[in-house]
């Protein structure tokens, strides 16, 4: 299927590794041209040498915390009038909230909520004047099952979540679509950092870990990023303006629901 996608432009936030990475990876094949973000140059450069070998597309990077004034006004300089807005950060670390700092709360809502919004200011405006815009929020499946030991990432995806559901409603006569994509586990440096936590507290081998989380899942298996692109891929297309304000969760069936 052609997605109807060639020579737009896109600014993925949080793109050296995983998810973001595949993102934009799955754009930059339906001929986007790609702006990365990632705090680390030197992985940021190796992602985006990656990227110009596997397509033909332009790939720029801008390095830089995509959580602070600067990072953002960086981002926003190297590719001011996306049409397509892949909003990402890493994840709030966890921990029981009674020994969380006013410091640990203001970090993950700058990080998961007030970030990305920001950036929807800074782009919508312009992709309503186009007639298209396309945004993707990278959130958690922790939107609709909260995890005990995540407390920030459920409060502050879930008011970005509110956010999107009055916004996308507004904006979707444009052409422009905001939706949120919900990652359960997916095979990427986040997951096994995670599972290297659990193993250092509980004594038990990290492969150990990894493994029960995959037999766990309807699928017996964590999920792979290049799953995750092209989804992205596909709620950016041409195809999905009648795609508005959802919540895609993409677990393997972790969540237990009838609907
Ligand atoms: P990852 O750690 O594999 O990759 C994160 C990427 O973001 C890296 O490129 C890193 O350099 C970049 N990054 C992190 N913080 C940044 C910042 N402040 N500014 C710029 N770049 C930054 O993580 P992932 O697994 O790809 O996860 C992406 C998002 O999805 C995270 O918010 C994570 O919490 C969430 N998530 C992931 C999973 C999973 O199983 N992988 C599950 C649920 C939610």
């Amino acid at each position: 299927m052609d997605l109807g996608l060639k020579s737009r432009t896109a600014l993925v936030c949080a793109a050296s590794a995983g998810l973001g990475r595949a993102c934009a990876l799955a754009l930059a094949k339906e001929g986007v041209s790609v702006t990365i973000t990632a705090r680390d140059r030197d992985r940021l450069e190796e992602t985006a040498e990656e990227l110009r070998r596997l397509t033909d597309v332009r790939i720029s990077t801008v390095a830089g915390d995509i959580t602070t004034d600067e990072g953002r006004a960086a981002a926003l300089l190297a590719c001011p009038n996306p049409d397509i807005l892949i909003n990402n950060a890493g994840g709030p670390p966890p921990g029981d909230f009674r020994d969380l700092s006013e410091e640990d709360w203001q970090a993950a809502l700058n990080a998961n909520l007030l970030t990305p919004i920001a950036l929807i200011r800074a782009t919508l405006d312009c992709m309503i004047t186009r007639k298209f815009g396309r945004i993707i929020n990278i959130t958690s499946s922790a939107v609709k099952s909260p995890i005990p030991s995540l407390g920030l990432s459920n409060t502050a995806r879930t008011g970005l979540t509110g956010f999107v559901a009055g916004l996308s409603r507004q904006v979707a006569k444009h052409n422009v679509t905001i939706n949120n994509l919900l990652p359960g586990a997916f095979n990427t440096d986040r997951l096994r950092k995670t599972a290297e936590g659990t193993a250092k507290s509980s004594g038990r081998e990290v492969d150990d870990i990894l493994a029960e989380r995959a037999a766990a899942n309807p699928t017996r298996r964590v999920g792979e990023p290049e799953e995750f692109g092209a989804m992205c891929a596909f709620l950016c297309s041409a195809h999905a303006g009648y795609i508005v304000g959802q919540n895609i969760l993409m677990d393997g069936g972790a969540f237990n629901s009838t609907m």
